[in-house]
């Protein structure tokens, strides 16, 4: 990988960082409502837990990623960037473009079961 691309991919993530922050404020925000917008309808209470079942696990989601990307951020100036770490050859750049923080490339990720 050139200097070159190491600054795209720490452009990319840097621009990823703050959006997924966002994202999971927003999150947060419909996991939690303001007291006071709740239901006593019991049907409505069924289908606010299912979605809030729906927002807990992109909170997780999100968070893992949003981790990642932070950890990966660190490593992007480091010969391990873009390398899998499983049979280290060359993650494709389509892939980092897409998923700057991958680890692994798509054959081992499939492996490895995701
Ligand atoms: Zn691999």
């Amino acid at each position: 990988m050139t200097p070159a691309q190491r600054v795209h991919f720490k452009e990319i993530i840097e621009t990823q960082v703050p959006e997924l922050s966002e994202e999971i404020e927003t999150i947060k925000a419909a996991i939690y409502p303001n007291k006071g917008e709740g239901t006593s309808d019991k049907v409505a209470h069924i289908s606010f837990k299912q979605e809030q079942n729906i927002h807990f696990q992109r909170h997780a989601e999100a968070t893992k990623r949003l981790n990642r990307l932070k950890q990966v951020y660190l490593k992007v100036d480091t010969a391990e960037y873009g390398v899998c770490q499983e049979c280290e050859e060359a993650i494709p750049l389509a892939r980092l473009e897409l998923m700057p923080e991958s680890l692994y490339c798509v054959a081992c990720l499939n492996e490895r079961g995701g």
